[in-house]
């Protein structure tokens, strides 16, 4: 729960009022996070981030920007031969070993799904509603599509702002309970906060990310940030 504060007549004080938060180069050396140095998702990422940019063309950013953290992501996955034929010879090719999981945290984490799905048209989505209590900041899971039956080698959890990182460390337990092998957390923008939380509550995951922003302000909203994802995806303002 929110303190009370009683210069504000009862009102819950804001959540991140007074919370002590790392400096941004205090995290920059954290183990297993991957931060973006790609000089066309630097360019995306302007555009993602003005206000004028409109919800079409925000969701079609959030897309071709997941596209790129897909393939950094990726980068490491495990491959099996395939003996296939060419209209030459026959050869030996590879293909991903074992299933690839996604799990969008809704609803601002569906345009970074929907990005994985377009570079590994095979990948199963595992839908996850995770919504943040504006006051609290606390996370309280409302959906829940896992299924029972688990053949992945790897789950991404999706999710476009790692800000106080509860609604990310909470995804990532309830995958950790489901047995999969290997888990990553793919955002888009991280405060110093929740990119630290994340990394110390789950030390074994790797973290991509395209760009790591200053702070988190007072409501808990990143700095300077691009406002709210999931309104400007799906033009609810
Ligand atoms: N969620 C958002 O959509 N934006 C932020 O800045 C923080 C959390």
């Amino acid at each position: 729960m929110a303190e009370t504060d009683t210069s504000t007549g009862g009102k819950p004080a804001l959540p991140m009022q007074g919370v002590p938060q790392p400096a941004r180069d205090e995290v920059l050396g954290l183990p297993r996070v991957h931060i973006s140095t790609h000089p066309v998702m630097a360019h995306k990422m302007t555009a993602l981030r003005d206000k004028n940019t409109p919800p079409p063309e925000f969701y079609r950013l959030v897309k071709e920007i997941g596209a790129l953290l897909a393939y950094e992501a990726t980068a490491n996955l495990a491959l099996e031969p395939v003996a296939i034929q060419t209209p030459l010879e026959p050869m030996v090719g590879q293909r991903l070993a074992g299933g690839i999981g996604v799990t969008p945290i809704l609803r601002a984490g569906l345009g970074l799904a929907e990005a994985f799905r377009e570079v590994i048209p095979d990948v199963q989505i595992w839908h996850l509603g995770l919504r943040r209590d504006e006051n609290t900041l606390q996370a309280m899971e409302y959906y829940n599509q896992l299924p029972h039956r688990v053949d992945l080698q790897v789950c991404y959890a999706v999710d476009p702002m790692l800000a106080t990182g509860g609604s990310a460390i909470d995804a990532i337990n309830i995958l950790k309970r489901r047995g999969i092998p290997r888990l990553s957390y793919v955002g888009i923008i991280a405060a110093p906060y929740g990119l630290l939380k994340l990394s110390q509550t789950h030390p074994d995951i790797d973290i991509y990310i395209a760009a790591l922003d200053e702070s988190l302000n007072d409501r808990g909203y990143i700095m300077p940030g691009l406002g709210d994802a999931g309104d400007r995806q799906f033009g609810t303002f």
